[in-house]
């Protein structure tokens, strides 16, 4: 049975594909103070000018600069395996295939976006780049994406991350970034909110704030998002572009697709180029997979809120549990964000996508059988997504139907091992119910 569809170098997408063109309105980000919609000028002391263009674009097609393409032919394209051992071991009639983006050297998809926000920012003459991190997968792609334009680069990484993946910290060095646990003595914010709780375990809303503040207070700086955003969905777009090409070369067309969820990109990424056949028409399921600790789309609100704790950001259209929820220290790090990106949650509002919340156990589980019949050790996050589809693999089973499922393995687990010892440890608590 073939298990590997690779496409040639020469193959590379050349264009990024935004959704927006083809999704109809899509909610404008709101100003916090005027809750009217934000103009460029705004949003201009935090992001350069062409990543601002590409936040509000309907354009469908966006070239994508010559550049970006030599940087990210250092890893792209990316591996699409079908998971031949897997569907084995589940005696399965489904067909499961999966987009390998742990193959970038940063580890997880990460880096298709930071190559191409630091390069907007070196031509628009930024020094230094200012950031937060989860799990620390952003931190250390944009570190590299900075370090390969020439960049400064300031990392702000949840405590508790920063705390249980001090590796992650390690290879943001090596690329010549400097990080801070947050929340850090370095902002006011972190101030404040270190002086209300000296434990405080952080989140990704408070290191957003971190970092926001660090960029207006300094000049030079300029912010960067790893997620959630408009630009960020449709920088990952490579992942989905190449991926319809590849599942052409092995003659099928997915009946499912499914990514985890923190803030949407890599889900998005992968989904968005056949989301566009699915507006068309054609029959598929999309599933967002997040973790039941942290349920935002499964259980959040649908409606405008704030992106960070100190309520700075402009205001996005989207489910979220809150801007002031701080979620328990699981180990899938990248997946402790409050909101959802605003493309992701209106996907799931329109009825577009399905959306599932998991277990860390079982979600562990799955990521074991996963490593021991395919021989990745896959990301806690992308964990998520193997669950979803070892369900979905079995009621194929029990239906006793052939289904051609395709997921997103966001990323690698090495720098993850203490999360495997705890599980394997039985250390590891059922996050059900939270
Ligand atoms: C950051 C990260 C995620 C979650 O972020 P999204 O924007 O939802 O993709 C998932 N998997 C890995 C490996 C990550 O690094």
């Amino acid at each position: 049975m073939q298990r590997q569809f690779n496409l040639e170098q020469n193959e590379m997408p050349q264009e990024w594909y935004n959704i927006a063109a083809d999704l109809g309105e899509v909610p404008p980000p709101l100003h916090p103070g005027t809750q009217q919609p934000c103009g460029p000028e705004d949003l201009a002391p935090i992001f350069p000018m062409a990543i601002i263009e590409q936040e509000v674009s309907t354009d469908r097609w966006i070239k994508i600069p010559q550049e970006v393409q030599d940087k990210l032919a250092l890893y792209r394209p990316t591996p699409l395996y079908r998971a031949t051992e897997l569907e084995k071991a589940l005696k399965t009639p489904a067909k499961i295939y999966y987009k390998y983006e742990g193959a970038s050297p940063a580890g997880s998809h990460k880096l298709n976006t930071a190559i191409a926000q630091a390069y907007y920012n070196k031509i628009e003459g930024t020094k230094r780049i200012a950031t937060e991190t989860g799990a620390g997968q952003w931190g250390s792609a944009l570190s590299m994406a900075c370090n390969f334009f020439g960049l400064g680069c300031t990392v702000y990484m949840v405590r508790c991350s920063y705390d249980q993946k001090p590796y992650r910290k390690s290879l943001m060095h090596v690329y010549g970034a400097e990080v801070f646990p947050s929340p850090s003595a370095q902002t006011q914010f972190g101030q404040k909110m270190l002086l209300e709780d000296p434990n405080c375990p952080g989140s990704l809303g408070i290191a957003i704030s971190e970092a926001l503040e660090d960029t207006v207070t300094h000049t030079g700086v300029k912010y960067s998002l790893g997620s959630v955003l408009n630009h960020v969905i449709l920088h990952q777009s490579v992942i989905g572009l190449e991926a319809k090409k590849q599942m052409k070369k092995a003659g099928v067309y997915p009946d499912i697709i499914i990514g985890c969820v923190g803030g949407g990109s890599n889900f998005g990424g992968l989904v968005m180029p056949f989301m566009a056949d699915k507006i068309a028409g054609k029959n598929l399921r999309a599933i967002a997979v997040e973790p039941s600790a942290c349920p935002t789309l499964t259980e959040g609100e649908y409606k405008y809120d704030f992106g960070d704790t100190a309520q700075m950001t402009p205001l996005l259209k989207m489910y979220t549990l809150g801007a002031n929820f701080i979620p328990p220290s699981i180990h899938a790090g990248g997946l402790r964000y409050h909101g959802m990106a605003p493309l992701i949650s209106l996907l799931v509002k329109k009825g577009l996508s399905e959306a599932m919340a998991l277990d860390q156990l079982e979600v562990f589980e799955s990521a074991v059988l996963f490593a021991q019949t395919e021989g990745i050790l896959p990301a806690p996050e992308s964990a998520h997504a193997i669950c979803a589809a070892i369900r979905e693999a079995n009621i194929a089973k029990e239906e006793g139907r052939e289904k051609v499922i395709l997921f997103n393995l966001s990323g690698h687990g090495f720098l993850d091992l203490g999360a495997y010892d705890s599980y394997l440890e039985e250390k590891l608590m059922s996050t059900a119910g939270k």
